[in-house]
């Protein structure tokens, strides 16, 4: 497991729950996903009648679930969470959707990977809040449309291109999670440190925002690992020289870089002189498949312009170098 993963880890999942955010004025930055729905739940309260359909997507631990548990907690009502891939046929959704109480929030993580026929029972749930049930099986079966509560579907998902049009156009609301800046990381390890009654300093909180990959997720994991290193080679508060410290035993370098990123980069370097090159041959030079490159390794390189993407190719940026301290080849 890379330390550096959007994703959650073995027994994350219990550590992450105490730091959720429970309110909208909790959620430390996406300033305009968080304004819109604070007037859409505003509204949507005034009317008394459940909010629009929400489809939040974005990288790994960027804060959908945690969005989902504020609407349900703003709206005042429960939240009922599962997952695409664990709604097999459509009877298990009729049976999550009929056990709704009105106005409550379903959260289908992963919702692209919902298959065909459950998708088809979701079209006139979320639109007229209705179930086409077929009861009996050849000549005799007949369709029986059985009313649902009005509810909120919150939907998360990493691409929202992976979506088929017909789900996607069912959403009222469509937000798209950036990644975080360094300072509201910073903040957002601040607020950690005090909830698990860590002493942090404000040098220190910066160099985990700045390793943290503009993911929430990451630098709360960072947090936590670099905790255990002030606890057992120190008093227990964190400062910068532990940091600094425990983030180079742990291979993650000043750029939230970990060993993964360098074997693509250095590889890409000393193969190709820094491309352009395909991204099978990539791959195929590192040993990775290539959706796992388009994926998972590659969107934070593009984001923080280490790669570039041209119609010949892959290419590493002048920054690689400077990172490295290489000489940029000449041409
Ligand atoms: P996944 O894609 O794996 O479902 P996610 O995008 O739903 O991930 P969350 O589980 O909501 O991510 O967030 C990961 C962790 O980061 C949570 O424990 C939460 O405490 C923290 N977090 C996320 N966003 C914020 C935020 N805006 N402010 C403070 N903490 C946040």
């Amino acid at each position: 497991e890379r330390i550096v993963s959007g994703e959650t880890q073995r027994e994350e999942e219990w550590a992450e729950l105490s730091l959720r955010p429970q309110r909208l004025s909790q959620y430390i930055g996406q300033q305009t996903v968080k304004e819109n729905l604070k007037v859409f739940i505003e509204a949507a309260k005034m009317r008394e009648e459940s909010l629009d359909h929400v489809l939040l997507y974005g990288p790994p631990g960027l804060g959908k679930t945690t969005l989902a548990t504020i609407i349900s907690n703003e709206m005042g009502v429960n939240l009922r969470t599962t997952a695409g891939p664990a709604i097999e046929r459509p009877g298990d959704l009729a049976a999550i959707l009929t056990a709704l109480e009105p106005g409550d929030v379903l959260f289908i993580d992963e919702i692209h990977r919902l298959n065909r026929a459950v998708e088809e029972v979701l079209y006139p749930a979320m639109e007229d809040f209705c179930l086409d049930i077929v009861i009996g099986k050849g000549p005799s079966a007949r369709s029986v449309r059985l009313d649902l509560p009005p509810f909120t579907l919150v939907g998360a998902t990493t691409r929202a291109g992976m979506l088929s049009a017909p789900l996607r156009d069912r959403f009222g609301v469509v937000s798209r999670l950036e990644y975080y800046t360094h300072e509201e990381l910073s903040e957002i390890v601040t607020r950690t440190a005090d909830v698990m009654e860590v002493e942090i300093d404000v040098n220190a909180s910066a160099e985990i925002a700045r390793r943290s990959r503009g993911t929430p997720r990451i630098a709360n994991r960072l947090l936590r690992r670099v905790r255990d290193f002030a606890q057992v080679r120190a008093d227990g508060s964190v400062n910068d020289a532990i940091t600094n410290q425990a983030l180079e035993l742990l291979q993650v370098d000043k750029e939230g870089l970990d060993h993964i990123d360098h074997k693509l980069l250095r590889g890409m370097i000393e193969k190709f002189r820094g491309g352009p090159v395909g991204l099978d041959t990539i791959a195929a030079t590192i040993g990775e498949e290539s959706h796992t490159i388009e994926d998972v390794y590659e969107p934070y390189l593009l984001q923080i312009g280490f790669l570039q993407r041209t119609p010949r190719g892959r290419m590493v940026t002048h920054r690689v170098y400077d990172h490295f301290n290489l000489e940029v080849p000449k041409l």
